[in-house]
């Protein structure tokens, strides 16, 4: 039966025909047609003819009239449908590279895959989901703007279904891709990671510009009899996270141990939440000695934090998850405030050096909730010192001058940490004004053994004479160590050999007692004097 009279309109149209016959098979039967034609001509003198003549046009016209109107209707009609399916397509796809997005995947009725085997016999099809995220993505928007970065993703896009096995490309958004390969073997996914890879690090022309991207790729297997597939596209999303975390260009297949690293990390979120809301973070504080005349010139401060299950969780790993959080500012502010406190009791001429995150560098209002608490617990600024690294410095150089100036001019201390591990030693140099910087401990553990790092550690201790900038040493743990930096006429020592983080209980007694410093292990000359 044709589509038409399977709709609501069409079955009308049946029905009011099958009236229209059936009513004619009775005027027929009764002879209605003789009876009207008698009517007619009976009242002719009244108009009766005129009147039948005016029905029988009217008849006519009003068939014209809605054969008209359902022309207008189908029209109509055709235009909704479309509309519907423009705003489907929009709904479940990317404008930008017109790949399905994550809403196509997640609403996608995903068939069974199987094939037939040559025993006859019907077996699932291996299904592998890939994640892929590309790496340095942002730098692109930063050296072609964002329609730049716009022609990379459609080239990326392009590139990825290009490959064979890449039966459902979607775009899950930014630079996020996933794909879902149908019939590839697991042995060959491996394969497959190394592939998408390779299609989207070759470089890519865009205005003029050779641009390279990378890609950390995760996957996992479908088990399409047991789990819904966002199940699996959540597994080669954690083990594509895991790829990126080791660098990029890397591809890994999911392993139980990710999912575990979640759920601690997750948990650990919740109890830092609560630690830092019930102050259970503490500063600890590591002497900063100077090496030209032997005093306490300084604290470091360095945040502890012992859970209440007794786990002592170190600070690379909470401040880590308090950056990625927002918690940050919060920390910092309890415990800026707190050492600040501390260190009224020491001695006017011992500053107090504190680190600050590289994410910090981001909030416009830093430098003035630094100089609010200091002001709040009435430490002058000249007694602190910040400590930043060079990666704190590389997102936004020009607001993280904004902001060192500001605390320089206010009197605050500004110190370059874990020098040489960063990106552009020199450049922060000549950019800023550093009142110290600080060598990294990789610098000195080795020291004494590998001759190049020692011809690196006095081209430092040079450098920052020639600058006017102080040098510290940190890590110092041995007097064949100390004694080196002595020689080359390093300022300050920082390490376990003076003393290792300190509650700020012991801190006061470490003054007034002194070091634990063998003197008869020093060069004489340059023993540190009493
Ligand atoms: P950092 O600022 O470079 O701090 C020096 C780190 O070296 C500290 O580790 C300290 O305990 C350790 N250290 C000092 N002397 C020696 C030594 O002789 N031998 C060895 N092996 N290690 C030594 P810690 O306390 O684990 O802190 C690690 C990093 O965590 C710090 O590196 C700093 O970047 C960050 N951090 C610690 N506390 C805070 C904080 O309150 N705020 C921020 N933003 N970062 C912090
Ligand atoms: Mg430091
Ligand atoms: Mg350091």
């Amino acid at each position: 039966m044709p589509v038409f009279f399977q709709s609501r309109a069409g079955r009308q149209c049946l029905s009011i025909l099958a009236l229209g016959v059936t009513l004619w098979i009775i005027g027929i039967t009764l002879d209605l047609g003789n009876w009207l034609a008698a009517f007619v001509s009976a009242f002719r003198d009244y108009g009766a003819d005129k009147l039948a003549f005016a029905l029988v046009i009217g008849g006519a016209m009003s068939f014209v009239y809605s054969a008209l109107r359902i022309v207008d209707l189908r029209r109509e009609m055709e235009v909704r449908v479309s509309a519907q399916a423009k705003a489907d397509w929009t709904a479940t796809h990317d404008h930008l590279t017109k790949l399905p997005n994550r809403y196509a995947f997640e609403r996608k009725v995903i068939p069974r895959w199987t094939t037939s085997e040559d025993d006859g016999e019907s077996h699932m099809t291996d299904v592998t989901i890939f994640s892929v995220d590309l790496d340095g993505f942002k730098k692109v928007n930063d050296l072609v703007g964002h329609s730049g970065g716009d022609a990379l993703l459609i080239e990326v896009a392009k590139r990825i279904c290009a490959i064979g096995h890449a039966d459902c490309v979607y775009r899950f958004g930014g630079d996020e891709f996933v794909i879902v390969a149908v019939g590839l073997p697991a042995r060959q996914a491996d394969r497959f990671a190394r592939l998408l890879i390779q299609a989207v690090t070759r470089p890519i022309h865009i205005d003029g510009f050779a641009m390279e991207v990378g890609a950390s790729v995760g996957y996992d297997g479908w088990a399409q009899d047991r789990e819904p597939l966002e199940a699996a596209a959540q597994r080669a999303d954690l083990a594509m996270y895991e790829a990126k975390s080791r660098g990029p260009n890397r591809h890994m297949l999911f392993e139980p141990a990710m999912q575990d690293k979640v759920t601690k990390r997750a948990s650990l979120e919740t109890k830092l939440r609560a630690a830092i809301q019930k102050k259970a973070i503490r500063p600890f504080y590591q002497p900063l000695v100077n090496l030209k005349t032997g005093d306490v010139c300084g604290f470091e401060a360095l945040a502890r934090w012992t859970s209440e299950d007794g786990e002592t969780i170190p600070p690379v790993v909470f401040i880590g998850i308090a950056e990625e959080t927002g918690m940050i500012t919060a920390l910092f502010e309890d415990l800026l405030a707190r050492a600040c406190r501390d260190a009224l009791d020491w001695d006017e001429n011992i500053v107090l050096s504190f680190n600050l995150s590289p994410v910090q560098m981001e909030d416009r209002l830093l430098a003035s909730r630094i100089l609010r608490v200091l002001a709040a617990n009435d430490l002058p600024a000249a007694r602190l010192e910040i400590e930043i690294t060079e990666n704190a410095l590389i997102k936004d150089p020009d607001a993280a001058a904004l902001i060192l100036d500001e605390l320089h001019a206010a009197g605050v201390k500004i110190a370059l940490d874990d020098f040489g591990t960063g990106y552009s030693s020199l450049a922060q140099l000549a950019r800023y004004r550093f009142d110290k910087i600080k060598i990294d401990r990789s610098f000195i553990a080795t020291y004494g053994e590998d001759e190049r790092q020692e011809k690196i550690v006095r081209a430092m201790l040079a450098l920052g004479r020639s600058l006017n900038i102080q040098t510290t040493a940190e890590g110092i743990e041995d007097y064949r160590q100390l004694n080196h930096l002595l020689q080359l006429g390093c300022d300050i020592g920082q390490g376990y050999l003076f003393g290792k983080p300190m509650p700020s209980g012991e801190v006061l007694s470490f003054i007034n007692e002194g070091r634990d410093i063998d003197r008869a292990r020093l060069p004489v000359t340059l023993a540190l004097p009493h």
